[in-house]
């Protein structure tokens, strides 16, 4: 089963309405991969602007799970629709560590993105004491199993998941192609468990240090299906070559 390729771009909490604005003209998308990229809720305006005419694809990083009212500093799915985003990052392990976001909360947040036809991107990862345990499955299949539960597994070929050791996000130090595709692989079966024929059609991405030097390996792997890229994705020429390596 061949899936389409998909390199994503997440820009955390960096960049200005210029420096914003000069990355979108720096990139280069081509009709083989889905180019996503995220950029902080503020610049999404001037960042969806940019990309009037391109066929690359606006994310969020997150959003909130309730559709409207007195949700102080929260932003809505209807709100990202009006901007053109398509994609909602969900369950970052930043979002799940620094600010406490549950499993049973990104399960919600992940039914009402579909609910409203944009595309999650599930984030699930383990820990570097979790991976020493040996545990690394057992945890990532825990939070797959706590939105699939929620969402039901008919919808699930719509979610995208992105493997992210918490270990190599940010670190420099990325999991080899072999540890990734053991984890992809991983969760693939335990979807499989439930359906095969979705478990086939989920894209799972790696995220954790990916750059231009060990993209290709990756992504020759036969369950890893693209990329979500953190620091590498604020270098356009870098990010390109990421792109490309997808092809
Ligand atoms: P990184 O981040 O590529 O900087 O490691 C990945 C991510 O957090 O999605």
């Amino acid at each position: 089963m061949t899936r389409r390729k998909i390199v994503a771009g997440n820009w955390k909490m960096n960049g200005s309405s210029e420096s914003v604005v000069e990355l979108v003209k720096g990139l280069k998308s081509n009709d083989a991969v889905d180019v996503v990229i995220a950029p902080t809720f503020v610049y999404l305006p001037v960042v969806s602007d940019a990309l009037k005419g391109s066929e690359i694809k606006l994310a969020a990083q997150t959003v909130s799970e309730f559709a409207s009212g007195a949700y102080t500093g929260e932003v809505s799915l209807a709100m990202l629709k009006d901007f053109s985003v398509s994609h909602v990052i969900l369950g970052h392990s930043e979002r799940r560590s620094l600010f406490l976001e549950t499993d049973a909360q990104v399960a919600k947040k992940v039914l009402a993105t579909l609910e409203v036809g944009l595309t999650p991107i599930l984030c699930v990862g383990e820990t570097l004491e979790q991976r020493e345990a040996g545990t690394t499955l057992d945890v990532c299949n825990a939070q797959v199993d706590a939105v699939l539960e929620l969402v039901g597994v008919e919808m699930f070929d719509k979610v995208v998941i992105a493997y992210e050791p918490v270990w190599a996000i940010g670190t420099g130090k990325s999991a080899t192609s072999e540890q990734a595709q053991e984890v992809h692989k991983g969760i693939r079966d335990n979807i499989a468990e439930k359906s095969l024929e979705i478990a086939q059609k989920v894209a799972i991405l790696y995220g954790g240090s990916v750059k231009a030097s060990n993209s290709a390996e990756l992504f020759a792997q036969p369950d890893i299906d693209g990329a979500l890229v953190g620091g590498a994705s604020l270098d356009a020429k870098e990010f390109n070559s990421i792109i490309e390596s997808a092809k």
